[in-house]
């Protein structure tokens, strides 16, 4: 289809420059909205769980085709089409229709709420809101007479940051990349491109009908219908594994041109004697600077959350881990309230690398993770402290306790075989070292216990828990349950 469309562009040029009867220039011209349109149709047809979205844009589409229609029989009608006039109906029904479909297709990508993209796109939006007021949408209210006509005039630039945003918000947010989500791009940049030159040279006065610019409406049309046909355009819905893209320096770009818009326009117009809109100006740069603000703080969080998480089973990392002990542990002695730590050892962890591979290994991990996460106390800290090794920190929890808690996250993780694929169970156990305050005072000392009470567990006989138990001569020594 695509390699069509210069064929039925070319021809709708060459209709207008020969004198050819009007309805054929029109079906050439309608044929790129027709073709986006009938797309969107047969795919919803083919495809239920593509529907919604397909409806949304068919419906956009054919009032972009039909608005198409209604102004070249008004033309070849009335000879010189009033403005406003119906067409333009269709033309400004057809935004809300793409939007709707944009962002269906959007929220199916992202079923979080990926808040950092927002941000982007509304960086975006503000940056081109400020341009289209500025030389589109202020110089029409001064120009245009009647309500009417004005109303029309400035839904059309409205129309167009409204896609925009939506655009933005679908090219700049997580989901996977593909072939049908660049031919989208592709028709957002072409669309907008000539709906804004379009505006621009009707203000002024250049514009003269058939010029250019249909050729660049037409591309658009069959970019978004080739699109919807392209295989891969079941693969646009598909969730985001991620939630939130990488801030990289491609987007870092996009967002600074956008951020530096407003002001750098502003001073442009000043040098050359205009008269900026300050108001406006103003505005957007005051959003600008807070929405960069709000990403920026957004990045911190993230960067913090990331140093002190491990990547694997999202648990805390060993270093952040020592950190909480620490204070947990000062805590613990200024309230002369007790304290339990253990260390978990997964059991022949080689053996499961060995039979089902390193990916097999790290599904055991996080499935451990997520059972150890279940097992243990609201308050109470579990980090993965080693490659196979998590550690779990009781506040409040005496010798007792902390035995109970043990026993109970040992039961608890090998209590069913962790699948590892369809039909590949494995069985898992742990050993666990088992230490407390107030027999232990220092950190190293409660660590080194823990430690050699699991090594104890390990000794044993592996699938057990070891205490370390404080000896009269205050060392430490180790008993097995
Ligand atoms: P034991 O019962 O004595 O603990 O025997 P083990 O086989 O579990 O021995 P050890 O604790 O020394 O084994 C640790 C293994 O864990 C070695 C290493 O290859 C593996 N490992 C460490 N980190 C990761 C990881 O992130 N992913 C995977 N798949 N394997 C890891
Ligand atoms: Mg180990
Ligand atoms: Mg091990």
């Amino acid at each position: 289809m695509l390699a069509a469309m210069p064929v039925v562009i070319a021809g709708y040029f060459l209709m207008v420059a020969g004198d050819v009867w009007p309805g054929l220039q029109v079906a050439f011209y309608v044929s790129a909205n027709g073709t986006f349109a009938l797309s969107c149709l047969t795919v919803a047809v083919r495809n239920r769980d593509l529907r919604p979205i397909m409806l949304c844009l068919a419906a956009g589409a054919l009032l972009g085709a039909s608005g198409d229609v209604m102004f070249y029989v008004l033309a070849v009608v009335q000879d010189t089409v009033e403005y406003p006039s119906i067409a333009d109906v269709a033309y400004l029904g057809a935004y809300p229709g793409i939007a709707a479909g944009l962002l269906l297709i959007v929220r199916r990508r992202t079923p979080g709420w990926d808040g950092a993209s927002a941000v982007d796109a509304a960086i975006v939006a503000i940056g081109a809101g400020y341009l289209v007021y500025e030389f589109i949408i202020a110089p029409t209210m001064d120009v245009t007479t009647g309500n009417i006509a004005t109303l029309v005039s400035v839904a059309y630039p409205l129309g167009d940051l409204m896609t925009i945003m939506v655009g933005a918000r679908l090219v700049l947010g997580a989901g996977p990349r593909s072939p049908s989500l660049a031919l989208i791009a592709g028709y957002l940049a072409a669309a907008l491109y000539a709906d804004t030159a379009y505006s621009v040279q009707s203000l002024a006065g250049t514009y003269t009908a058939s010029n250019y610019l249909d050729a660049i409406w037409m591309v658009a049309g069959y970019l978004f219908a080739a699109a919807v046909l392209h295989p891969s355009a079941a693969q646009m819905v598909s969730p985001s594994r991620t939630g939130t893209p990488d801030a990289g320096t491609a987007r870092l770009a996009v967002l600074a041109v956008a951020a530096v818009t407003a002001p750098t326009s502003m001073l442009i117009q000043f040098a050359r004697g205009g008269e900026p809109h300050i108001v406006a100006a103003g505005l957007s740069c005051n959003a600008l600077f807070l929405l960069v603000l709000l990403r920026m703080a957004g990045l911190v969080r993230a960067q913090r959350r990331a140093a002190i998480t491990d990547g694997l089973t999202g648990l805390h990392s060993r270093r952040h881990f020592e950190e909480t002990l620490r204070r947990a542990m000062a805590a613990a002695h200024r309230r002369g309230e007790p304290l339990g730590l253990l260390l978990l050892d997964i059991d022949h962890f080689k053996t499961v690398n060995d039979t089902y591979g390193h990916g097999g290994g790290d599904r055991v991990l996080i499935e451990v993770t997520r059972r150890l996460s279940r097992l243990v106390r609201p308050g109470d800290v579990a980090a993965r402290y080693g490659g196979e090794e998590f550690a779990v920190l009781l506040p409040g929890a005496g010798p007792e306790e902390t035995m109970k808690i043990a026993e109970r996250i040992r039961h608890g993780v090998a209590a069913e075989p962790i699948a590892i694929g369809a039909d590949v169970l494995c069985r898992v156990t742990v050993s666990v070292g088992a230490a407390g305050v107030p027999a232990l005072r220092e950190v190293d000392e409660l660590v080194l216990a823990a430690d050699r009470a699991l090594y104890a567990a390990k000794h044993a006989g592996r699938d057990r828990v070891a205490a370390a138990t404080v000896s009269a001569a205050a060392s430490v020594a180790v008993a097995v349950a």
